[in-house]
């Protein structure tokens, strides 16, 4: 079902104690806001998880997971599967982020392998792509990002689609500083929506929640907030700070 969504990414930020405070924060700061339809998510790192899980209890926080293996269980060091996830009570992982991309060498045809195992495990999916900025300046950045999308989730059927949240992520504006204008954004999520109606049908085009992410901040996430297929954000560096966070809240 489609809603808003503002969502932080946390990344490799924020010990055991950070957390615990950052949550309590967080927690206090929305407590009174008027969020209708609006879900709020934070991903903490893996180790910090549970312990934010639990005090962000009687909230609207919703915890997820920044990433998880593709494999059930096994010999793989390090790594951490679908159903440990759901096992403390995460139902969300957010997939496919231009970092485990680009530093951890995660293919589409990994991301395929996760999005299934998610899906089989009955997890949400925060799905990110984007192009990057040599895409952009040769003109290919609607070509990349559908095939990114025709690659790791066409083979889905309609059905599948009430459990995916696209998070569109312009690589060239991820932690840079430099965000996509309103309009960019517009214009790509509206161009995402087509072919969501074009593979699937008008109603999974409609209900799918597309996320912007990309240096979105207090200063210019209602301008990006107010286009009319941008239904939230992805934030990574103003996730971390509590009043940043709270101002993006408030802004859509
Ligand atoms: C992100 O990491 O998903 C992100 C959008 O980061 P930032 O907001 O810092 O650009």
């Amino acid at each position: 079902m489609r809603s808003k969504i503002v969502a932080g990414n946390w990344k490799m930020n924020k010990n055991y104690k950070e957390t615990k405070v950052l949550v309590k924060e967080i927690k206090k700061s929305i407590k009174r806001l008027p969020l209708d339809n609006t879900r709020v998510i934070i991903a903490p790192t893996f180790v910090n998880l549970s312990i934010a899980t639990k005090r962000a209890e009687k909230s609207a926080i919703e915890v997820v997971a920044q990433n998880m293996h593709q494999a059930t269980n096994g010999a793989y060091t390090g790594e951490v599967s679908a159903e440990m996830l759901k096992s403390i009570g995460v139902n969300t992982v957010i997939l496919g982020h231009s970092e485990r991309r680009t530093l951890f060498g995660e293919t589409d045809k990994i991301l395929t392998e996760k999005v299934n195992a998610a899906l089989e495990n009955e997890l949400e999916i925060i799905f990110c792509f984007g192009e990057l900025l040599e895409d952009r300046k040769s003109d290919k950045h609607f070509e990349v990002v559908k095939s990114q999308l025709e690659n790791a989730l066409f083979h889905l059927d309609a059905l599948a689609w009430n459990h995916i949240v696209l998070a569109y992520e312009p690589v060239w504006a991820i932690g840079t500083g430099e965000t996509a204008t309103p309009e960019q954004a517009q214009e790509m999520h509206a161009f995402i929506r087509k072919l969501l109606q074009e593979k699937y049908t008008t109603v999974v085009a409609d209900n799918t929640s597309i996320l912007y992410g990309g240096s979105v901040k207090p200063t210019n996430a209602e301008e990006i907030f107010s286009k009319e297929d941008v239904d939230g954000g992805l934030i990574g560096g103003a996730s971390l700070k509590v009043e940043d966070f709270t101002a993006i809240i408030k802004a859509i």
